[in-house]
């Protein structure tokens, strides 16, 4: 596995891969490695004859009152872990190697980048695509791979490579998930035992809310309540939002189909928790796999 902090050596790398002929494969990440990025892995792996992992903790996107400098970092693991999962480059750039001067410009998402996480975390998804779009002309990737756990952040790139005439396919892999069900996510570090058990009533409610639909309710509001009434009262939970959105637009729909995305955040103490589940699917077909000890 090659190790790259540089631009210009990454661009290099991917020249040289392209005039060889390679399919590049590009799977973007903050690092502090599990099983769901390594899943993306395979993803990318099975689709292109070279693989290009970046782990960029990206200041754009965190708001001043969030996790920026608490976000949990392992250079050392991280690297084990990609390489043994097949990663052939690891680049990680520094923050002022991508940032030399504050952006001028920056991607305005549009109506879905201010809805859901984006009420809450309002400068969040310009943060995101600019980040992607710049890893992107970088990378020069064929393939890119996104994991569906975090939903908003696919269909927003999925629009950004549509709008803005993108040559990336993008590719979104399923949720990893605990056994117990939680999907995976570097900030599950930040739960400790108690939070992390009352954290399984997200996905309990999220498959409350599929029971609802596999029982024939087609009404996306009475879907919600479903999922609703299965975190009301669950210990040290707070609910922050639970919608169903259409999966083309990513906008809220009044009807529940096979193909919607039912999607909910909630607290756990101080901590804030994503999720989310395809109501055709549920949540028993995505892959569950133990973590690597995260
Ligand atoms: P992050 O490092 O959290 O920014 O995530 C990097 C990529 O891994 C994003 O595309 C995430 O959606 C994806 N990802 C994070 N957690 C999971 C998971 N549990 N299963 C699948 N993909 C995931």
């Amino acid at each position: 596995m090659r190790m790259l902090t540089s631009v210009t050596d990454m661009r290099a790398a991917s020249a040289e891969a392209r005039r060889e002929g390679r399919r590049i494969g590009f799977v973007p990440t903050m690092g502090y490695l599990h099983e769901g990025h390594l899943s993306l892995v395979r993803e990318a792996r099975a689709r292109c004859d070279a693989v290009v992992m970046s782990i960029f903790v990206n200041p754009l996107q965190f708001a001043p009152t969030e996790d920026l400098d608490a976000y949990p970092r392992d250079p050392v693991g991280d690297r084990a872990l990609a390489e043994q999962s097949g990663v052939d480059v690891l680049w990680m750039p520094a923050v002022e190697e991508m940032y030399a001067s504050p952006p001028a410009v920056t991607v305005a998402p549009g109506a879905v980048g201010s809805i859901l996480e984006g009420a809450a975390r309002p400068t969040h998804f310009a943060g995101v695509l600019t980040i992607v779009l710049k890893l992107f002309n970088v990378v020069q990737p064929h393939v890119a791979v996104f994991g569906r756990k975090d939903a908003q952040q696919a269909a927003l790139v999925a629009f950004m490579i549509r709008d803005l005439d993108i040559p990336v396919e993008l590719i979104v892999a399923p949720t990893v998930r605990d056994a117990d069900g939680l999907a995976l996510s570097s900030r599950n570090v930040y739960l400790d035992a108690a939070m992390r058990a009352q954290a399984l009533a997200l996905p309990r409610a999220l498959a409350a809310g599929v029971a609802a639909f596999r029982a024939g309710e087609r009404r996306a509001g009475q879907v919600i309540a479903a999922t609703w009434a299965a975190l009301d009262g669950a210990p040290g939970v707070m609910t922050e939002y639970i919608n169903v959105v259409d999966p083309d637009s990513f906008l809220p729909s009044h009807a529940a189909t096979p193909r919607s995305i039912l999607a909910a955040a909630v607290r756990v103490g101080s901590k804030r928790l994503i999720d989310n589940v395809v109501l055709g699917e549920g949540l028993e077909t995505d892959p569950v796999r133990t973590a690597h000890g995260r």
